[in-house]
């Protein structure tokens, strides 16, 4: 008997069979014993912000792989571990005689730290590492390398770098048989849990050793569920998968016109249901889909289509490539990239910082210690809806019950939070939507928001959203509003969009009444305790606006220009004189 090849998969961003390079590496091994492995990394269950929707999205991307899996091998399945992988591989590679590790490369910034850790490990071992590309259309390392050794910050760079680190890969097929797995005994496992993990009491460290076992409550290595978790079940409709991610860009590109001729600033955000666009983005972010598989189908569609097509920026292809220009622009930005502070593309704004409270400490932490009440007090009306401008709110609240919002809705709320109203920091929205978008990805909610704010990315800071104007365009009803914020469903149209204005019989005839500062207080309250948002039925009561938009616009107007000057020209005399404004 020749050498035995003993292969660990390492599932991690690539949830699914079909386009997977790094897998199809692993089966090219021609392994004789091959386990498909997931790890319950500490630092996504306790110190990443998951919401109880993306919890569920993963979950169920979790169970589609490994039902795909047990089709293809009886015995195999995907091997959930629960234990962090810096500590948990070296023990394994010894207990089950691993010769190889194989997985798809990730870039951001504490996956690289992991990634570094295990591989170490596994050179200490003896066990060969096998990583591939498949996140991203370009190798994001290789991208930047293209780009002059440059953050990708534009998509014109990346249309230019790109085709340089090579053609975009035509899409492996999915594999047709998966070899058996060896052994599964954990000798290693002496630690038994001494009681069932409470995931709502706060993030816990990577030491924390009051969790299940490695392999699971019944020692079989599956995937949990949210009941198990201790968590409450998930809000949103929208399920994960790679069985239902290749049903939905079936559906897609079954539709040539709008998969050929999309035109991302000609679709509606108030479109709900259906979305105006793909919807993709989570099952991107968990690698239930590939993003090869999506270029490819939708470049094929485009070469077969009779009429005129869309082009980048606009069109789907141009969406993949913002989304390469943001993975590209944190590969080389590494922990920086997240941040303001010592990242060279970000201008500095004098941004409201409302405090941050450390999850470990309940500390406040953070270099900016707010004091700024009124700014804390808009954070959190904002985060829950109840800024008493019904757009917003809309918005905000079909983020936190679904984990999705159009990428202009993104845009509307964002500019509102940052320099288009409140002109509290970046980063504070950033960590809301990192805690409730289904398909938050460090690298694009990161250069979103820095977008948004004209931190980096983007400079036209004087093209501001109307919380009131921009909503309006789009669905002059109000139909998206009624049905988010329905304590106004029976409000003219006339004041949908600014309900403060409708005269007292309006209000009367559509039952609306304004809350109370301490009403509101209230209702943060209850949002804070659970995730429903109100009915109806449950009260009529709908905020007065936190502030007039018109005189916050300027506002924002005036400390966005001084911050840009001060930016160019340091603290030019005249910046400070107050003559900067003619400059
Ligand atoms: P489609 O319009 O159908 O586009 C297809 C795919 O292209 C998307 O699935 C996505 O993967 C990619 N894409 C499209 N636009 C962008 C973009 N501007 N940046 C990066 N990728 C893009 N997208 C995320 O995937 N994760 C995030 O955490 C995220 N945070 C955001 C935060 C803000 C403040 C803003 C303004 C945008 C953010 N986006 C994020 C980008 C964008 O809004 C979503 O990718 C898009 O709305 C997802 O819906 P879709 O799949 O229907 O997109």
């Amino acid at each position: 008997m020749g050498k035995e090849t003993r292969v660990i998969y390492w599932f991690r961003t690539d949830l699914r069979l079909h386009d997977s390079p790094a897998l199809k590496a692993a089966l090219d091994l021609q392994p004789t014993a091959f386990w498909p492995v997931w790890t319950w990394d500490p630092h996504y269950v306790y110190r990443a912000r998951v919401g109880v929707n993306r919890w569920q999205f993963l979950i169920d991307s979790l169970n589609d792989v490994s039902t795909s899996i047990t089709k293809l091998n009886k015995k195999s399945k995907l091997f959930l571990l629960r234990e962090a992988p810096q500590t948990l591989y070296p023990k394994l590679f010894k207990a089950w005689k691993v010769t190889h590790l194989v997985f798809e490369k990730d870039t951001d910034a504490y996956a690289r730290d992991r990634d570094a850790a295990v591989i170490k490990a596994a050179k200490e071992a003896g066990v060969e590492v096998i990583v591939k590309s498949g996140r991203t259309l370009w190798d994001s390392d290789e991208l930047v390398k293209k780009n002059g050794g440059n953050a990708t910050m534009t998509i014109t760079q990346v249309q230019t770098a790109g085709p340089k680190v090579g053609p975009v890969p035509r899409p492996i097929p999915a594999p047709k048989s998966i070899p058996d797995p060896g052994e599964l005994e954990l000798h290693f496992e002496q630690e038994q849990p001494t009681s069932k993990p409470d995931f709502n009491s706060g993030p816990r460290r990577h030491d924390d050793k009051s969790y299940e076992n490695i392999s699971g409550p019944n020692g079989d290595f599956a995937v949990p569920s949210l009941e198990e978790l201790g968590m409450q079940p998930a809000t949103t409709k929208h399920r994960g998968g790679e069985s239902l991610a290749l049903k939905a860009l079936s559906k897609i590109i079954a539709d040539k016109k709008y998969t050929a001729t999309f035109e991302k600033p000609k679709t509606a955000p108030t479109d709900f249901e259906p979305q105006a666009t793909t919807l993709l983005s989570p099952h991107l972010h968990f690698g239930s889909l590939s993003i090869r598989e999506f270029y490819w189908q939708v470049q094929d569609t485009i070469a077969s289509y009779k009429g005129k097509s869309s082009e980048p920026p606009v069109s789907l292809l141009g969406q993949l490539y913002f989304r390469d220009m943001y993975f590209g622009a944190q590969a080389a930005g590494g922990w920086y990239y997240a941040q303001t502070i010592n990242n060279p593309h970000c201008r500095f704004i004098p941004f409201s910082l409302p405090a941050k409270i450390d999850p470990d400490t309940k500390l406040i932490t953070g270099e900016f210690q707010s004091t700024d009440s009124q700014a804390e007090e808009w954070f959190v009306r904002w985060k829950y809806g109840l800024t008493g401008f019904p757009w917003i709110d809309a918005l905000m609240r079909q983020l936190r019950l679904e984990g999705w919002i159009h990428h202009l809705g993104r845009h509307a709320v964002a500019c509102f939070l940052t320099r288009g109203g409140c002109f509290i920091h970046w980063e504070r929205g950033a960590e809301v939507f990192e805690e409730w978008l289904i398909d938050h990805e460090v690298a694009s909610n990161v250069g979103n928001w820095q977008w948004l704010s004209c931190t980096a990315f983007y400079s036209m800071y004087y093209r501001m959203y109307s919380p009131i104007a921009f909503g309006q365009k789009w669905d002059p009803e109000g139909k998206f509003v009624r049905n988010f914020v329905p304590e106004l469903k029976d409000l003219d149209r006339k004041y949908i969009y600014e309900p403060w204005k409708a005269p007292k019989s309006d209000l009367k005839k559509a039952g609306v009444s304004f809350l109370t500062t301490d009403q509101i207080l209230d209702q943060v309250n209850r949002f804070k305790e659970g995730l429903s948002n109100p009915t109806a039925e449950d009260s009529k009561q709908y905020p007065r606006p936190i502030f007039d938009f018109p005189e916050r616009r300027a506002f924002c107007l005036d400390a966005m220009k001084k911050a840009y000057h001060i930016n160019l020209y340091g603290n030019d005399p005249k910046v400070l004189d107050g003559s900067w404004k003619e400059l």
